[in-house]
């Protein structure tokens, strides 16, 4: 399953022609390098989150073949990039930007319209354009991951922290523009950039925030990492989880570097759920949290270690409850049912006094208990997550691949309030769902002050489409119910951004007719990745396209 022959040759822009195709590929070939522009005609080979692919979704979730691109290409500059949408314009062939293209769970790096072609920034645009030690900000390309941007501050000796997420391979650039969260206190990626550079549909060059102000002397503005607006509308917000340009440099502010202490509750009972989601509530509204913190079930101490279902399980329904307890019991944590993983932050006596706060407000609950990672075995999860949560990019959560043979997730993340009751509806609607096709349920909840991310990953085996059809179905379910209660997705798959788009229906739909208005100005022939969260251009609209 990982690598298949094609069913047919290249799979071609729509309207566009053999000839055409190839007499386009000639011409950006001339303007870029031969070697620059690739033909998707090659057999598709699913890779790993290392050696990904960037001609397919390789956590495919529908035949490999439905979201494919007909060529790759590998702008080296700016103007590289200004070019390529020009020509883009002019063969009306759509582009799919990606900075890395390890968005794997929700879409990787597949065009929503297939036989778009790929725009591979990050391949030779990766550069660490500055790192501001004062400042304490950077400017990146998007070919710069989590790995690469901590490496060069470490080489440098600066005292900085970066802020990764779960898993860092990703584009600092592109999991903000995705709108992505880490969780030290900068984990908020697209609330701490300062400053954008973009190519417009069009090919024009814009600069957001304090850089539309030139520099003197033809410098970037000296203000450009210091303050994210402008003078005028804030326009950031519209190039993010959209297709209305292509950033080719974001800044970023970093934190310096502090004391830190990870550690980790238990709590006995599925159903201290609520109470739980109510004491983390006042903590975090009155910041006395140090970081977003995760509650996670118990089920996911099996797959951070990359234990395979088949050592709990016979058969291939979801384990059962019994089956949880007693394999977690022979786990560091023992039996229970719900983890909090937290981390505080400054110097030891501020670290100290804060845990006694928290520790007051959890051991309410009966049978809780606390853990720091010198309590736990070095191999503990608790370890890599107070790396992840110091800024240290770590691949540990890939070990859930290994839960099913050819393993793959796909993400369900709606948004509740913080609040006990919303979030037990949330996730009553994700267990029935679960139980209903038979998959197993691993929910982590990233708990802020108001609202939490509530983040669920359906692992599937890739190659078994009748398992692909039934994940893809629990996913429409759950969005459609949890819609009808009030809760969206705060990001999600490309084959179900339609679906979830239209939900935010509210007035007759005005939040997509205004996304409408802007992508047909700004993208007559619509080009820009068509269909991205659910924005199709007019070209598009109404013409089947939508999911
Ligand atoms: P990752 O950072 O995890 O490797 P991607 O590079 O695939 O992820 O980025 C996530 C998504 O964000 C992409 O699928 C794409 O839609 C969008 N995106 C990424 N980089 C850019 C960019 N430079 N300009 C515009 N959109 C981008």
């Amino acid at each position: 399953p990982v690598s298949r022959p094609r069913k047919g040759p290249v799979r071609l822009p729509p309207d566009v022609s053999s000839e055409d195709f190839e007499t386009a590929v000639k011409e950006l070939q001339a303007a870029i390098g031969d070697e620059n522009v690739e033909v998707n005609d090659k057999a598709l080979v699913d890779g790993w989150y290392i050696e990904h692919p960037n001609t397919h979704d390789a956590f495919h979730i529908v035949d490999q073949e439905e979201l494919v691109s007909s060529a790759t290409v590998y702008p080296g500059s700016t103007e590289e990039v200004q070019a390529t949408v020009r020509w883009a314009n002019k063969f009306k062939i759509p582009l799919y930007p990606i900075s890395i293209g390890r968005n794997l769970g929700y879409g990787g790096a597949a065009p929503r319209v297939p036989g778009g072609i790929v725009l591979d920034l990050g391949r030779r645009m990766h550069q660490i354009i500055n790192i501001d030690a004062d400042n304490a900000s950077c400017v990146v390309e998007p070919g710069v991951t989590y790995f690469g941007l901590y490496e060069e501050i470490q080489n440098r000796k600066l005292p900085l922290w970066i802020d990764t997420p779960d898993i860092g391979g990703g584009s600092v650039l592109g999991n903000a523009i995705d709108r992505g969260v880490g969780y030290t206190p900068y984990g908020d990626h697209f609330g701490n950039r300062c400053g954008m550079e973009l190519v417009l549909p069009n090919g024009e060059l814009l600069r957001t925030g304090m850089g539309a102000m030139p520099g003197p002397n033809g410098s970037d503005n000296p203000t450009w990492q210091s303050f994210q607006h402008a003078f005028g509308p804030s326009i950031d917000g519209i190039f993010s989880q959209s297709n209305f340009g292509i950033v080719t440099k974001m800044g970023f502010h970093l934190m310096p570097e502090t004391g830190h202490q990870s550690y980790c509750f238990t709590f006995p009972r599925d159903d201290d759920f609520e109470q739980i989601v109510d004491l983390i509530r006042p903590l975090a509204q009155k910041r006395i949290l140090g970081n977003i913190p995760q509650l996670r079930h118990v089920i996911q101490e099996f797959n951070v270690t990359g234990k395979r279902k088949a050592d709990f399980h016979n058969g291939s329904g979801p384990m059962t409850r019994d089956e949880i307890r007693t394999a977690a019991s022979k786990m560091p944590l023992g039996d229970c049912s719900w983890a909090f993983y937290g981390t505080q932050y400054g110097p030891p006596e501020s670290i100290a006094s804060q845990l006694e706060v928290i520790k007051a407000e959890f051991t309410k609950i009966e049978g809780s208990r606390f853990f720091l990672p010198s309590d736990l075995p070095p191999e503990h999860y608790l370890h890599d997550r107070a790396k992840v949560c110091s800024g240290v990019p770590v691949l540990r959560e890939l070990e859930w691949l290994n839960w099913v043979p050819n393993g793959a997730h796909l993400f369900f993340s709606p948004i509740a309030p913080t609040r006990g009751k919303d979030a037990r509806t949330v996730h009553d609607v994700v267990v029935a769902a679960h139980k209903r096709h038979g998959f197993d349920l691993f929910p982590t909840l990233c708990v802020a002050g108001r609202e939490i991310h509530y983040i669920t990953n359906i692992i599937y085996d890739r190659s078994q489409p009748e398992m692909k059809a039934r994940a893809v179905r629990l996913m429409r379910e759950m969005i459609d119910e949890c819609a009808a209660k009030g809760f969206g997705e705060y990001r999600t798959h490309l084959l179900f951004a339609d679906q979830v788009a239209s939900t935010y229906n509210w007035n007759n739909s005005a939040l997509m007719r205004f996304n409408e208005t802007i992508k047909d100005v700004l993208d007559p022939n619509g080009i820009l990745a068509p269909g991205r969260n659910g924005i199709w251009p007019k070209r598009f609209r109404g013409k089947g396209w939508e999911l």
